[in-house]
């Protein structure tokens, strides 16, 4: 059997067949010839007239331990339709790519599942190539028809740079929280760019949309879809009374060291037998330190130890235990089992936490209750707690993964693939 037979069985390149080898030292070089055909512009406009040509090389999956290139000489039209001239489009790459479809797949299949470095190491890219391939990838799979039938949307925020950058990013609750949309920045005008590209008659065919309790997306959904019934995601709020049961738990534990810090020097010698034990408040501030995890913790998933903590503070009579009953009366909320009796809760719930004395719940209680209508709605409603919040852990997961520190649009396109419900196939025959 001839080398260019071998090859052409084993490659099985879409479209064309190989016209010769070569074994360069860079690795084997496959030159490809292709029928007689008209010319394609990446648009779809096709033509018998060339502009030019020029060879071209695209890198393509290893052979085992080897650099592989398809060689081809590709043609450049003059598109009618882009009014400039274009290069061909071919097969087995796409539009303006240096490498093969199939490197590519390959590349966007392991993005969705590993680290950067791991790609890199792995198929021999830099990692400027892997950031271009899932743009090109995503470009390519990113389903134009996602922004139809949109009826609840849940929009949330995405940190990056450590923090010091955002992304707003628009959700289907109807789609397992798919990403449909993301864009750079918090404010009002983001938001209303998604409902500006929506357009006015997908935009009022919404009927829910979740957020958090900023004014911000608030007055933007106000504005551009008023019909649609806001709410707040109840991880949201939940996420509130974490935050304030541990400003609770903090403000304890300080108390706790001013009184370790203005005790009296010990006189050195033996202490009488009167005396209280020196270490006593220190240990008393570390008791409040460990409660951490006993107190935010899932209930149903506490250890046995973290429950007997709990049980303790409980029988001090703590304010811990008070700020506890309060943040998990506020998530009762969302265990009722008739939404129809949210209200009565909610409305219980905030006269208790306004008389609580606990300064963190008491501010707690007042945005809550400046947000009253928009918590019950996602109560009456049923919208999932667990598909925005599933979302936020993946784009952390995404960012862990070193995909987050290029631009934005790496990273919106990195979320894509991942969080926009694209399957990419691998290349095996
Ligand atoms: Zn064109």
């Amino acid at each position: 059997m001839r080398v260019s037979t071998a090859f052409n069985k084993m490659l099985g390149i879409e479209g064309a067949s190989v016209a010769g080898v070569t074994f360069a030292p860079e690795g084997v070089v496959v030159s490809l010839r292709r029928r007689r055909c008209k010319l394609v512009c990446p648009c779809g406009w096709k033509t018998w007239a060339s502009y030019d040509r020029r060879r071209r090389r695209w890198r393509h999956v290893d052979l085992g331990g080897t650099k592989l290139w398809l060689e081809h000489d590709v043609r450049r039209l003059e598109c009618r339709r882009c009014r400039r001239v274009r290069t061909e489009a071919v097969p087995w790459a796409r539009p303006g790519a240096r490498h093969t479809r199939d490197l590519q797949d390959v590349a966007a299949w392991l993005a969705q599942r590993t680290d950067k470095t791991t790609i890199s190491n792995l198929l021999r890219l830099s990692w400027e190539a892997v950031a271009k391939i899932v743009v090109d990838v995503v470009a390519d799979h990113l389903d134009g028809t996602r922004l139809d039938g949109l009826y609840r949307i849940g929009v949330d925020e995405v940190s990056y740079r450590r923090g010091h950058r955002f992304l707003t990013v628009v959700a289907d609750h109807d789609r397992q929280g798919a990403v449909v949309w993301a864009k750079e920045g918090l404010d009002s005008a983001t938001l209303e760019a998604f409902y500006d590209e929506l357009g006015a008659e997908r935009t009022a065919r919404l009927e829910a949309v979740s957020m958090d309790m900023g004014r911000a997306w608030a007055h933007a959904t106000s504005l551009k879809a008023p019909q649609a019934r806001q709410c707040v995601d109840p991880f949201h709020v939940v996420a509130l009374a974490n935050k304030a049961l541990d400003a609770l738990r903090r403000g304890e534990y300080a108390a706790r060291r001013a009184v370790v810090r203005a005790q009296p020097k010990r006189r050195p010698g033996r202490p009488r037998r009167d005396e209280p034990s020196p270490s006593a408040p220190r240990r008393a501030a570390l008791a409040v330190r460990y409660t951490r995890w006993a107190l935010l913790k899932d209930p149903a998933e506490l250890t046995d130890e973290q429950q007997a903590t709990l049980w303790e503070l409980k029988q001090q009579r703590s304010v811990l235990y008070r700020g506890w009953q309060l943040k998990e009366g506020l998530r009762d909320l969302y265990r009722l089992a008739s939404p129809a009796d949210a209200a009565a809760h909610l409305d219980w719930w905030l006269a208790w936490a306004c008389r609580s004395r606990v300064p963190s719940f008491v501010t707690l209680s007042k945005t809550v209750r400046a947000n009253r209508e928009r918590v019950l709605a996602a109560v009456e409603l049923g919208l999932s707690n667990s598909k925005l919040e599933g979302l936020n852990s993946k784009i952390r997961l995404i960012n862990h993964r070193g995909y987050g520190h290029h631009s934005a649009a790496a990273l919106i396109a990195m979320i894509y693939l991942c969080a926009g419900g694209i399957t990419v196939e691998l290349p095996l025959r």
